[in-house]
């Protein structure tokens, strides 16, 4: 029986004794071997009861078996729900109480403190660990290496993700068989994924960008994944001369660059660098290429959409942009307050459409409708413009949007000219409440390695670059950064700290 998703990633490798996963410790996978861990866990999953459209939460470690479950899933017809595991107890119970979850399965060393979240949401708890350990892998030892694929359609809901709540609560973002499905299929392609790659994967998988980017296009080449639990430089280097491919995001690539031993040589057998999840700088970029003789691709998506532009396989990759809209995603530009569309060159909303783009927010029809247009176009929340030859650049979301005196600042403008600054590492410009100007700029700055940052000088570069309205206000300098495990900046953080600097 049909089922498109599960088919096109996992079935067609059925009886292959091909590399899957390479995994910690030399053990190398099999697409059969994995697809007979995924049928048995396929089989506990109906065995708890579980049914088609029921959903599955996860919090578990990054392993064979984490990836297994989210085949299993697909494979059940069952809504795959991954959730970071940082989230502590109190979070989890959130995602685990809206998205009304049928079954909760979390690390074996949480059962305890998870008993309670289980037990206020009404839903069964196993537990899966990274060495066949927990009770869903106990469930599992007598089960069949073999499963009967539920039929599914193109339409019907695969996974819930939630967004990283970098601009607020997190939200359950409904994704269908066909929105996964396109996107890897036009990922494949647009990136050259063949049988032969072997990607470097050392992201999370609770995450669009390591759960479906990452995975989703290498099931679709039919190639294999150096699987590592989390990001270490030290692996990442060691393994990097057998694999073909990495996607990162930008922070990869700054710790790459920081350490002397990620040479050309390190990145001979490359092919292909991508970045995306959160902006690159252009100066990493620049000195990614000087080291390795590799120009990084960056790409821009979301939760909510997957992926909905990339700079080119062949073709110029422009640092600083987000390349050109996916073959098959439309995108536009329009001004925030009417949606009209707006000229090549001009700032505004970026809106997308096409077969990528998600069915709505769990159980928030109201959010939907404000970000959901009748005709499909979802306004990502993001700013941006196109050239005219295209590619798109992203200047911010438009919560950070900062209004001053009635005045319009785009954050990335500024953090441009301050990143330039000698001595500046990376920056980032938030606006605070003022009495005067309803909002004003401040620029929160970190210093590269040993410099020292003469502010005045800045505070005077400032002056002579910029309209008096868009300087900032104040500098501050910071040891880093506040980010999220995705390494985004979380400028509500920011925002909350200095709200009463001008009060
Ligand atoms: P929330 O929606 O809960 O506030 P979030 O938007 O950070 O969190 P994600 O869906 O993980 O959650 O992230 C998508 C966002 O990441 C995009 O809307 C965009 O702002 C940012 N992003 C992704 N790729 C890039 C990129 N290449 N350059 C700049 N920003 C990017
Ligand atoms: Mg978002």
């Amino acid at each position: 029986m049909a089922n498109p998703l599960y088919d096109t990633l996992f079935g067609r490798h059925a009886g292959k004794t091909t590399a899957f996963l390479h995994l910690e410790g030399g053990v190398t996978l099999t697409h059969a071997g994995f697809l007979g861990r995924a049928a048995r866990f396929a089989h506990v999953l109906t065995g708890l009861g579980l049914k088609p459209g029921d959903r599955l939460a996860v919090q578990i470690d990054k392993s064979a078996d984490a990836l297994a479950l989210y085949a299993a899933c697909v494979q059940a017809g069952v809504i795959f729900l991954p959730l970071n595991t940082a989230y502590t107890a109190d979070e989890v119970r959130y995602f685990v109480t809206d998205s009304g979850a049928a079954a909760f399965v979390c690390q074996p060393a949480r059962r305890n403190e998870m008993a309670p979240v289980a037990k206020a949401a009404g839903c069964q708890l196993e537990t899966l660990g990274t060495e066949n350990d927990g009770s869903f892998a106990d469930r599992a030892t007598s089960a069949s290496d073999k499963f009967e694929t539920v039929a599914r359609g193109a339409d019907d809901l695969a996974a819930f993700l939630y967004t990283s709540g970098t601009t607020g609560r997190s939200k359950g973002a409904m994704l269908t068989q066909a929105n996964l499905l396109s996107n890897a299929q036009t990922l494949a392609d647009l990136w050259r994924f063949t049988a032969r790659d072997v990607l470097l994967h050392a992201l999370p998988i609770f995450h669009t960008h390591g759960l479906f980017v990452a995975t989703n296009v290498t099931l679709v080449a039919g190639g294999a994944m150096i699987f590592m639990p989390k990001l270490d430089i030290d692996r990442l280097i060691d393994r990097m001369p057998h694999a073909t491919a990495m996607m990162g995001v930008p922070t990869f690539y700054t710790r790459l660059l920081d350490d002397a031993r990620f040479t050309s040589e390190t990145a001979a057998n490359m092919r292909l660098f991508i970045s995306g999840s959160a902006p690159l700088l252009a100066e990493t970029h620049v000195d990614f290429e000087t080291r390795t003789g590799h120009r990084i691709l960056e790409r821009y998506g979301m939760t909510e959409t997957n992926m909905n532009t990339s700079n080119p396989y062949e073709g110029e990759r422009r640092a600083g942009t987000v390349g050109l809209p996916l073959p098959d995603v439309e995108l536009k530009i329009t001004d925030p307050k009417t949606g009209a569309i707006l000229p090549d060159g001009e700032i505004g909303s970026i809106e997308v459409r096409g077969p990528n783009v998600f069915k709505g927010y769990w159980q928030m029809p109201e959010k939907t409708a404000q970000e959901l247009r009748e005709d499909g176009f979802f306004i990502t929340g993001d700013l941006g413009r196109r050239d005219a030859d295209g590619y798109v650049t992203i200047v911010g979301r438009d919560k950070d949007l900062i209004i001053s005196g009635g005045y319009n600042i785009y954050p990335k403008e500024v953090e441009l000219l301050l990143d330039d600054q000698p001595g500046v590492l990376e920056s980032a410009v938030i606006g605070v409440p003022h009495p005067d100007f309803g909002e004003t700029v401040v620029a929160l700055l970190v210093a590269r390695k040993d410099a020292e940052l003469d502010l005045d000088q800045i505070t005077a570069d400032m002056a002579a670059s910029l309209a008096k309205f868009k300087q900032p206000r104040k500098l501050i300098v910071l040891p880093e950064l506040p980010r999220n495990t995705m390494g985004k900046v979380q400028k509500n953080v920011l925002r909350d700290t200095y709200r009463d600097l001008f009060h």
